[in-house]
């Protein structure tokens, strides 16, 4: 099975994928755990996206294309992946609808959190203050300032992206709002689980 998450930042994308991908046996696909990992290690990749991401900004298409496309080439991603934080622009999706072609494999579906506006600043908080609690890092772009650029790119660039995968017929809206565990079983029977 090979899906796409969509939605804001904080809408819960990365705990519903890990969720979807623990339970399909595929594995998640992150690329802003791709690109903090990268940072850490001081790449060249990661240290060209690193002040990007600490704004807010999305750091360009060919660097999250090259990611991508040789991250599914690995044998684990064989059978599936949910991609969690890609494509954000419509560039990317042209770019990684091409690389599909190439690798003669479709996707199955792309599944949308909706959630209403106003809980994404509590929850980007919330997630900072659990980070630190647990004496994790907290990520540079979990604060009120670097919200509002990411909410930002994600109306100009990464929202249309609904109206692309729609007119396919891949798109499947789930709110976001539900408890964890619903949201979960709604992807599920989205995905005709
Ligand atoms: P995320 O962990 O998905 O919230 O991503 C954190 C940050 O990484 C974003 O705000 C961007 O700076 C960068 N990033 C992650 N994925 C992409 C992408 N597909 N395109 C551009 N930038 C990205």
């Amino acid at each position: 099975m090979r899906v796409i998450m969509l939605g804001p930042p904080g809408a819960g994308k990365g705990t519903q994928a890990a969720r979807l991908a623990d339970l399909l046996g595929i594995p998640q696909l992150s690329t802003g755990d791709m690109l903090r990992g990268a940072a850490e290690k001081g790449t060249p990749v990661g240290l060209a996206a690193r002040e990007v991401m600490a704004r807010g900004e999305l750091v360009g298409d060919q660097i999250v294309i090259d990611c991508v496309r040789e991250r599914i080439a690995e044998p684990d991603a064989a059978t599936g992946f949910i991609l969690d934080g890609f494509p954000r622009t419509l560039g990317q999706a042209v770019a990684f609808d091409a690389a599909l072609a190439a690798a003669a494999i479709k996707l199955d579906a792309v599944l949308e959190l909706k959630v209403v506006e106003a809980a994404l600043l509590d929850r980007v908080i919330l997630r900072a203050r659990e980070a630190k609690a647990a004496g994790l890092s907290v990520r540079a772009d979990d604060n009120a300032e670097a919200l509002k650029v990411r909410l930002d790119a994600y109306h100009k660039q990464t929202e249309p992206l609904t109206d692309y995968y729609r007119g396919v017929g891949l798109l499947r809206t789930v709110d976001g709002m539900l408890p964890i565990d619903r949201i979960t079983t709604r992807l599920l029977i989205e995905l005709q689980l």
